[in-house]
């Protein structure tokens, strides 16, 4: 696996003083683009400064719905599609913005919308294949399910994985059985005492799935806190981050 270089990026729109700040791979793929939104650049108070995307978590709406509008206007105008996320391995195909259902991955081969997950120390993976693109929201369960690697092999053909901001070996502390049921899966180097690299964990599988290039932006977001919310080191009164993939 390849640690990819990032750069951090400000979409400035016409006419605003600052806009939704987002990472992104360096080089990243010439078919697609991809947006790792930061928690930088909304309007959003504390504790869910500033470009929270949820109103789940009890932020204002009115200011989830100017962030979101501060996103999109980065993405040039593209609309979303989005699936209610239950931590499970759900793939879901789609052909247009909007609501998709219930899953934890989209996959699709039309241009013109991105495919959106939201994330609070959770792992989002984009996927570039050969006119073909995915996003997956990969939590613990997604991980030892293997929802990259399902996603991957749906896409078929050549795929190349961009990991994006997660919660890392450093600051991921879990039970001995769950750590235990990682090291099952996937092997030892997943776990080290009882601390999780859940990203390291997904490279093993989307290499299983036969996925040749796989590379890692190698951002936590348990020490990143100045660049994104983490569930695990603010508590459930914090944002959720949005990770966007579309088609060139
Ligand atoms: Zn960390």
């Amino acid at each position: 696996m390849q640690t990819v270089p990032w750069k951090e990026d400000v979409g400035r729109a016409a006419g605003l003083a600052d806009g939704a700040t987002y990472i992104a791979p360096v080089p990243g793929p010439e078919d697609a683009r991809i947006w790792f939104f930061t928690r930088k650049g909304g309007v959003s108070e504390a504790p869910y400064e500033s470009l929270n995307v949820s109103t789940l978590v009890g932020d204002e709406s009115e200011a989830v719905t100017e962030n979101l509008s501060r996103i999109k206007t980065v993405m040039g105008e593209r609309p979303s599609a989005w699936v209610r996320q239950v931590a499970g391995d759900g793939v879901v195909g789609v052909e247009g913005p909007g609501l998709a259902g219930e899953g934890d991955a989209l996959l699709t081969g039309v241009r013109g919308f991105a495919l959106v997950v939201a994330i609070a120390d959770c792992v989002p993976v984009a996927l570039v294949g050969e006119g073909i693109v995915g996003m997956v929201h990969s939590g613990w369960r997604g991980t030892l399910s293997g929802i990259s690697g399902k996603a991957a092999r749906g896409m078929g053909g050549e795929v190349r994985a961009y990991i994006g901001p997660g919660i890392r070996g450093c600051c991921y502390e879990i039970s001995e059985e769950l750590a235990d049921r990682f090291t099952g899966r996937f092997g030892t180097g997943v776990v080290s005492g009882r601390y999780l690299s859940l990203p390291e964990a997904i490279r093993r599988d989307l290499e299983q799935a036969g996925v040749g290039e796989v590379y890692d932006l190698g951002l936590c977001t348990g020490c990143r806190r100045d660049l994104f919310y983490s569930h695990r080191k603010e508590g459930p009164k914090t944002g959720r981050n949005l990770a966007a993939l579309a088609l060139r």
